[in-house]
């Protein structure tokens, strides 16, 4: 009698891992179409809550900043509430929706993940990877070790920051690590249909995390290399390609979207007689502080790019004329207050720049046609008598 249930159960098992091999290879799969974090975040998200997935009802991912000293939210996928969860899900179930369909409807479940509360909870989540202050997630990461979190061991973490976000009566915590490092933690629940948590369940999303964290630090590795390749060494600013390919895309979204958009181009004023003066590595030490005081002065989302030479280009999405005016008019004055002491007993010297403002629509619509009336307004405030903002109203 009890062999054959014996062989059944070995069947199972089988069974059962085969099919666990299939679903982490699916997501392997997909996992590795992209070297784009944000799309590899997605993909393993959806890996683990989705039906054809590893079918947890919510995920959160969180990864250490580059600081190395919290973990930051980067995307949560879950339905905001019950009837929200029944309804995906019925809506999968109907259309046979697999992995893949679901991975390849990134852009538009982008849109969707915007508006979820869930989802910009998480985005808004930071905690210190200390012990005490981080809490159970600090300890999962510290101990670098799976955590399966039930009511009764709340007692154990009072008032939990992980808890006010996560608010379940039972949830998994799983580090995410590269080559034996954590790099950042998943946290998983079954919020809505209440199904406990196995030991099969957190073995498995166990052994994809892993997988996980190597495609994470893999498209890390690959940012910071485009990144690097679109740098300008000496000041640390974007350079002329990306501003070339920044400049494009930006004229593109004000286009469609009917919005605006500015360019600011400065030139040093009498730049050779520095160099003259104290020669060119003194030149390159104040090309690199100029290039700090642009980027403070400008706002987050502009680009500030080194356009060639002493010169510099500043994109900004979404800003009339009078908005650049402003950040222009901010620049210039911050270059002219600032104090380029050179070496001891020299004298102080007024270094300043000459900026020249053009916006779409009014002055171009093509990038060529922008920039010509940029540095046509810059070539006025040289003649001008330099230190000036000029705008391209004034050709
Ligand atoms: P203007 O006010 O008309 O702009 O006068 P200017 O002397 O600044 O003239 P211009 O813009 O034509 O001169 C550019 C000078 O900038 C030439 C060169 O000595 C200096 N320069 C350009 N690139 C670098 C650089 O990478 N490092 C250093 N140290 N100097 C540079
Ligand atoms: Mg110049
Ligand atoms: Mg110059």
């Amino acid at each position: 009698m009890e062999k054959p249930a014996r062989e059944e159960t070995i069947l199972e098992q089988l069974t059962k891992v085969r099919q666990e091999l299939s679903t982490l290879f699916e997501i392997s799969n997909a996992m590795h179409k992209t070297l784009e974090l944000e799309q590899i975040l997605f993909v393993i998200l959806t890996g683990v809550t989705s039906h054809t997935g590893l079918g947890f009802n919510r995920a959160m991912l969180l990864l250490l900043d580059s600081q190395g000293k919290c973990l930051e939210g980067k995307m949560g996928i879950g339905p905001d509430n019950g009837e929200e969860a029944k309804r995906i899900w019925s809506l999968i179930d109907d259309q046979k929706m697999d992995l893949d369909d679901l991975v390849n409807s990134y852009s538009l479940s982008k849109q969707v993940l915007n508006n979820s509360r869930f989802f910009n909870q998480v985005k808004n989540f930071k905690i210190s990877v200390k012990e005490p202050d981080g809490g159970i997630l600090a300890k999962a990461f510290g101990d670098g070790m799976p955590f399966h979190i039930r009511r009764e061991s709340y007692g154990t973490f009072p008032g939990d920051p992980l808890i006010s976000i996560f608010n379940s009566d039972e949830f998994v915590v799983v580090p995410l690590k590269a080559k034996d490092r954590a790099i950042g933690l998943i946290v998983a629940d079954n919020v809505f249909t209440r199904h406990p948590i196995t030991k099969d369940d957190i073995r498995i999303l166990l052994t994809f995390a892993n997988q996980a964290g190597m495609a994470i630090e893999n498209s890390q590795l690959y940012e910071k290399a485009v990144v690097r390749a679109h740098k300008d060494s000496l000041t640390d600013l974007w350079n002329h390609g990306y501003f070339q390919y920044f400049f494009e895309e930006k004229l593109k979204q004000a286009k469609d979207h009917v919005s605006y958009m500015s360019i600011i181009m400065v030139d040093i004023d009498n730049f050779k007689n520095y160099n003259d003066t104290w020669g060119h590595q003194k030149g390159d030490d104040i090309l690199s502080k100029i290039s700090r005081i642009i980027a403070d002065s400008s706002r987050k989302i502009d680009c500030v790019c080194r356009y060639g030479g002493e010169e510099f280009a500043i994109i900004l999405p979404d800003a009339t004329k009078k908005d650049a005016v402003v950040i222009a008019e901010r620049i210039r004055a911050n270059i002219e207050q600032h104090s380029f002491i050179s070496e001891s007993g020299h004298p102080h010297q007024n270094l300043t720049v000459s900026l020249g403002v053009a916006s779409f629509p009014e002055d171009g619509t093509n990038k060529d046609e922008l920039i010509r009336a940029a540095d046509s307004a810059l070539y006025e405030a040289k003649r001008a008598g330099k230190n000036k903002v000029c705008t391209a109203y004034l050709k």
